[in-house]
């Protein structure tokens, strides 16, 4: 699915979705959860793109959903993978995945990449990298342009926004403070992994009024 130009959310991964940026140096946003790494290479393939053109991976979280192909399409592209220094230890298995996100990583159990690097401070091959902790410790969001992914800061569940269930969150204060956080930001299309993507700010300005309320 076609975003704006040169962004795609990758109907492949449908469910909790990657997303393509096809600049100078192509960049994935996530990879989706495990198993998806031949249909995922088809469909960049089908965008006339070769995979192996793929410069740069990143991960908004240490989730098995956003990390499960990421060791096979790092292994194929020998893209630079990165994540938030906080989340590398969940996704290289040294430190384990709380609650029950421990037994979907047993379930499911995602390759472990051989190499991440931890994200700058700012700024990455022209994409914001923005600490929004909460859901993980280590989450990121990601502004391209007035594109903004997510990851699963928020979820869109029949065009609203809303936040992710509290259970599977490190820490519920910290999501609010990173949703209002964002609210600073300049962006027109919010990318979530979780729902279809949006293109409203008033929805984000919604989100922030109702934290208030609580
Ligand atoms: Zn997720």
């Amino acid at each position: 699915m076609k975003i704006a130009k040169n962004v795609y959310a990758l109907e492949s991964t449908k469910g909790s979705y990657s997303y393509l940026i096809i600049d100078k140096e192509p960049i994935l946003v996530d990879t989706g959860y495990p198993g998806k790494f031949e249909d995922i290479l088809k469909e960049i393939n089908s965008l006339n793109l070769d995979p192996k053109s793929i410069k740069h991976i990143f991960l908004t979280h240490h989730d098995v959903d956003h990390v499960g192909n990421a060791a096979l399409l790092q292994k194929e592209t020998s893209a630079t993978l990165w994540a938030s220094k906080h989340d590398i230890p969940y996704i290289l298995g040294d430190r384990g995945r709380p609650g029950i996100k421990k037994l979907i990583s047993f379930i499911m159990r995602p390759k472990k990449p051989e190499k991440i690097q931890a994200y700058p401070d700012t700024i990455l091959e022209d994409i914001q990298i923005i600490s929004t902790p909460g859901h993980t410790p280590g989450h990121v969001s990601l502004l391209y342009k007035d594109i903004l992914f997510v990851g699963d800061l928020v979820g869109n569940t029949n065009g609203k926004l809303k936040k992710p269930p509290k259970f599977g969150n490190s820490n519920n204060k910290s999501i609010d403070e990173s949703i209002i956080k964002m609210n600073e930001y300049d962006f027109k299309w919010i990318c979530p992994a979780h729902g279809e993507p949006l293109e409203l700010k008033d929805e984000w300005e919604q989100l922030v009024k109702n934290i208030g309320r609580n």
